[in-house]
């Protein structure tokens, strides 16, 4: 049994018009407009954008569009329940069948959907496979289907949901139904797996630029990462939301634990701690506003919080995708953001030694390394990072100076460091490569240590010849050799460095290598990436927002959030209030030009932001 084909509907009111009344946006970005129209007219595609690119709105507003009710595959239960209050907030009918619900609560959902009452209704992957949910489905007008996080099908990739495996079910039994998958993970590979998975060979892909302009990257070198990340928060953002990934539970507790001595209000979050403390802890983050959460990396898929500010790493992820995928949690909302990371030497040999130590095979192995020398390099280029993140994804790098990033903000300082580079690789040479950074750096600065004696090193040609650079000096020539890959750290000896065969032109003085200086202290202090709250001015509107004001707006949202058990940013998001505070509107009128308000927002909280803004006198 297959659903009827949904067609547009015949009065169906023009996509920028319901854009305008239902979401409160004046215009499409990017290839949003392609898409609605691609899918609207009946269309299957694939979506590729970075996350906070606008992937909503490419299926709710041709679920609005078009006759029947929109069905979107979603694996997250927190993301459909904030998508759902989001889209209640702006009057479409929208609900939500997963597991959550009791039995009358999802009869009742059942009942509006064969009614033909809903628009959108999210549905978790699992439950959507039930032959009694495809049955549903069967009898009821569906508009289309959206599958988001398509990425998950991917067995590669690094979020694979066994559950998604099963959605080419859609294709098969609902052929005549337009079906969009939307990921913001945009390699080959996965692509690849996607088309083949959800049927859509011969399908147009949109692909959005990745680029993500209002997030600062930023990569330090490790040297106390408690106290750096503490100078960070307090110097940047204090008072905002971010997220801070570790690699291990123990490291997630005692941060958070020492992020809240400082004053900062932290919270746990990791696969480790009781379901209900976890549950809580994110409902906070979620809703309260500058809570930090410090997660390991099992926090964040399906988090759609708009104004999380910094993304901070204490540990190196495993590959550049993970990376841009845990950064890309920042700034959703287009605002000034930053993605902080602190990394050393021992970040590498953690990650390399966990890849050998993994059950993979030996081609996933040598994908995975490969994966993490990519990591490597951007950590410790001299050039743009964000040229280099986007090279990585295919994108070409226009410019090669985004004005955005530690490197081009404050360019590091480079130095030939062919004669640094050989006499480190012959030291790890003539010790028999068996040994870690720690011990070469010993010889080389000629330090007689238990060890380097016990083994005779003090007696060897290179024992003292690197003494013209400290240790933190020669610690960013190995990380820069690693990242060049000359050296190679090899985790069945702990950390042990081996030459790789590209070392050997640098030995014989055939290869040029230029090195970065390190930076004498942190840098990237000058610049703060946003000013206090209150003070910042959205950068598309000329006028800045009134800082008194905008604080009124926010505890009266803050305050509608509770009462109504949703999160601040479901009620307006910081973007809507910063343009309400810069336009301070003195009619409904006025209030209807601001982007987010729509036409039920105007209806339920008009009057009422009206009255705020003239009592906040002028
Ligand atoms: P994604 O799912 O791709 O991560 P969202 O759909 O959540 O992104 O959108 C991210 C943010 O961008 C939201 O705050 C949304 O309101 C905003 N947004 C999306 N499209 C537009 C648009 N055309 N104009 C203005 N803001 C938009
Ligand atoms: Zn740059």
């Amino acid at each position: 049994m297959s659903a009827p084909a949904s067609r547009p509907r015949d009065d169906a009111p023009d996509a920028l018009s319901v854009l305008n009344s239902v979401f409160g946006l004046p215009g499409f970005r990017g290839a949003q407009e392609q898409i609605v129209r691609h899918v609207t007219g009946g269309g299957n595609c694939l979506v590729l954008m970075p996350t906070g690119g606008g992937k909503s709105l490419c299926y709710q507003l041709p679920s609005l569009l078009r006759e029947g009710c929109g069905i979107v595959v979603s694996p997250l239960i927190a993301l459909m329940r904030d998508q759902v209050a989001g889209l209640l907030e702006a009057g479409v009918n929208a609900a939500v069948l997963n597991s959550t619900l009791t039995f009358a609560e999802s009869s009742e959902v059942e009942r509006r959907l064969l009614a033909g009452d809903l628009d959108v209704l999210y549905v978790a992957p699992e439950r959507l496979l039930t032959p009694r949910c495809l049955n549903l489905l069967g009898q009821a007008k569906i508009a289309l289907f959206a599958i988001d996080e398509a990425h998950c099908v991917s067995q590669w990739g690094h979020d694979f949901r066994p559950e998604y495996i099963g959605l080419s079910a859609i294709a098969e039994r609902f052929p005549d139904v337009p079906r969009i998958a939307l990921t913001a993970t945009a390699d080959e590979m996965t692509r690849k797996e996607i088309v083949a998975r959800l049927g859509l060979d011969g399908a147009p892909s949109f692909v959005a630029s990745f680029d993500r302009p209002n997030i600062r990257y930023e990569i330090v070198e490790k040297q106390n990462a408690p106290a750096q990340l503490k100078a960070f928060i307090e110097e940047r953002h204090a008072g905002d939301a971010g997220i801070v990934y570790c690699l291990s539970r123990a490291k997630v507790e005692d941060t958070a634990v020492a992020l809240t001595r400082a004053g900062i209000p932290a919270l746990p979050y990791h696969a480790g701690l009781e379901p209900g403390v976890r549950a809580r802890n994110q409902d906070r983050f979620i809703n309260e506003d500058g809570v930090v959460i410090v997660a390991t990396i099992a926090f964040g898929m399906g988090i759609d919080k708009p104004d999380v500010r910094f993304v901070a790493h204490l540990d190196l992820p495993k590959s550049i995708e993970a990376y841009y995928q845990e950064t890309g949690r920042a700034g959703r909302d287009g605002k000034p953001s930053s993605a902080w990371m602190t990394y050393g030497l021992s970040d590498i040999v953690q990650q390399r030694r966990m890849i050998d130590e993994s059950t993979g095979s030996d081609a996933f192995k040598r994908i995975s390394i490969g994966k993490l020398d990519a990591l490597v390099a951007l950590a410790e280029t001299a050039g743009c990072r964000r040229s280099r993140l986007l090279g990585y994804f295919g994108e070409d790098a226009t410019s090669g100076n985004c004005g955005n990033c530690d490197n081009c903000l404050s360019p590091p300082q480079l130095r030939d460091g062919k004669v640094a580079a050989q006499k480190f690789l012959s030291c790890a040479y003539r010790t028999g490569q068996r040994f870690g950074a720690m011990h070469l750096i010993d010889v080389l600065v000629g330090r007689l240590t238990e060890r380097v004696t016990q083994f005779g090193h003090d007696k060897l040609s290179v024992f003292g010849i690197g003494a013209e650079l400290n240790e933190k000096q020669w610690r960013a020539v190995v990380r820069q050799l690693v990242a060049m890959g000359h050296l190679q750290a090899d985790s069945e000896a702990f950390g042990a460095l081996k030459l790789t065969e590209s070392a050997r032109g640098v030995l014989k003085g055939e290869t040029e290598v230029m090195l970065r200086e390190a930076p004498a202290g942190t840098r990237v202090r000058a610049s703060r990436t946003r000013s206090r709250r209150g003070d910042l001015a959205p950068r598309a509107e000329g006028k800045p927002a009134d800082a008194g004001l905008a604080a009124t707006l926010r505890a009266w949202r803050s305050e509608i959030a509770r009462k109504r058990n949703v999160p601040a940013y479901v009620v307006l998001h910081d973007a809507t209030i910063d343009g309400i505070a810069a336009a301070r509107p003195a009619s409904l009128n006025d209030l209807r030009n601001i982007a987010g308000i729509g036409d039920k927002k105007l209806e339920h909280y008009g009057e009422e932001l009206i009255a705020l803004v003239r009592s906040a006198g002028t």
